[in-house]
């Protein structure tokens, strides 16, 4: 789950981690509000959407006054906000966060994510903050300062120190970086964050070192531990097909192919996935029924692959073990007659009631084409597709 960045700053806030003072607004009017009760003379209107490079696509405005507050709240909500990270079709911004302006002196790039590789936390740094880390990551990895925490030990003061050093700070401010990476460790470790990133850290004329900009993500896993977290999600920011799958139990992800998949289980669904490729098509979705769907849960998840109109055939492919292939058959035959199927379907059915499974579907008198072999289903589901097209 990701949240927006005035929540993850409201968040940071309760961790030590300095923030400027801000306040959230709905309307130009309440902009205004906000921002007399924030020191000026600067104000920052930012567009509030789950996504980064704002700034690029005139959603991060620096207001002089308090008309100016109000002008850029008008141009900002209600937007369609195109950045590099919002696709072509953008994202309608409906909240923006007003903030006092700070007299920046240097951009940094500071985050705290899982290493996948090592199994652990890890800190990125780099001075070359306020832009894409990812380019810099591939034109200058030199300039990346890697930090790994060992979960036995915890953070220490020494892995504030190297950052430190690494970003070209001295004295006091090494001592004010420490304490800044140990709130942002103290956050994830504390929440089951799995990323943090801060872009940019910054560092003021004045020479205070501030969280500018925050984006950060939870472990939808350990959700359950954080029962308050659960509260900053914004369903306007999810997938509605997602979201509605999360709902039913269901693994869902949407990909951009147009072969609807339904599969028990994880790997039974990546190989699925691996053999339409094979055969030259590309599967629409993941999507992992699980161990023990019961019949509800099969039509559902066939509605909601055929919900997604880019959907032109439907392969299933299930290995009733937990599972009986008659429930699966019984699903799906529910499932075609309500949606009035009018797309090829093949359906590949193994293990336990397979039988029983193949004669519900040779009963239904429905156009469920129904082959034992994955290979030739897979090839079968890509050739009709491609016929149809
Ligand atoms: P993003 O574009 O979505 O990553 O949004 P950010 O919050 O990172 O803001 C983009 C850029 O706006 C930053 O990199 C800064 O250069 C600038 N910016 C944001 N807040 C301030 C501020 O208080 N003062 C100044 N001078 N610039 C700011
Ligand atoms: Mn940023």
């Amino acid at each position: 789950m990701n949240i927006h960045e005035y929540q993850a700053k409201s968040l940071l806030c309760t961790f030590g981690v300095p923030v400027p003072q801000g306040g959230v607004a709905s309307t130009p009017q309440e902009a205004r509000t906000v921002a007399q009760t924030l020191s000026g003379p600067i104000w920052v209107v930012k567009a509030q959407i789950h996504a980064g490079g704002r700034g690029k696509g005139g959603g991060v405005k620096l207001a002089k006054s308090l008309e100016e507050v109000e002008t850029f709240a008008h141009q900002i909500l209600g937007m369609t906000l195109i950045t590099p990270q919002t696709g072509p079709e953008g994202r309608l911004v409906q909240k923006i966060y007003v903030e006092t302006g700070c007299a920046i002196a240097h951009e940094f790039y500071f985050s705290l994510l899982l290493d996948r590789a090592t199994s652990r936390l890890i800190f990125l740094a780099s001075t070359e903050g306020g832009m894409d880390i990812e380019e810099v990551a591939h034109a200058h990895p030199e300039k990346i300062i890697k930090t790994i925490i060992d979960p036995a030990t915890g953070f220490q003061s020494f892995h504030g120190r190297k950052l430190a050093y690494g970003l070209g700070l001295k004295g006091e401010k090494v001592r004010e970086l420490t304490a800044f990476a140990k709130g942002i460790y103290e956050a994830v470790t504390r929440l089951d964050a799995s990323l943090l990133e801060i872009n940019p850290m910054v560092l003021t004329t004045e020479g205070k070192i501030l969280a500018l900009d925050a984006k950060m993500s939870f472990d939808d896993n350990a959700l359950y531990r954080h029962p308050a977290l659960e509260a900053l999600r914004d369903v306007n920011e999810e997938d509605p097909m997602e979201r509605e799958a999360a709902q039913n139990e269901l693994s869902y992800i949407k990909l951009d192919g147009n072969i609807g998949c339904m599969v028990n289980g994880a790997g039974l669904a990546m190989a699925t996935m691996d053999i339409i490729k094979l055969y030259g098509g590309d599967p629409a979705n993941f999507l992992d029924v699980g161990g023990g769907a019961t019949r509800e849960r099969v039509t559902k998840a066939f509605k909601l692959i055929l919900s997604d109109a880019r959907v032109k055939g439907v392969l299933v492919n299930i290995f009733g073990g937990i599972m009986r292939c008659d429930i699966i058959a019984e699903g799906i035959v529910a499932a075609v007659k309500e949606v009035h199927l009018t797309i090829p379907l093949v359906v590949r059915l193994a293990g336990t009631n397979v039988e029983l499974g193949k004669d519900i579907f040779a009963k239904s008198g429905l156009p469920i084409l129904s082959l034992d072999d994955l290979s030739e289903a897979a090839k079968c589901i890509v050739e009709k597709v491609k016929e149809a097209a």
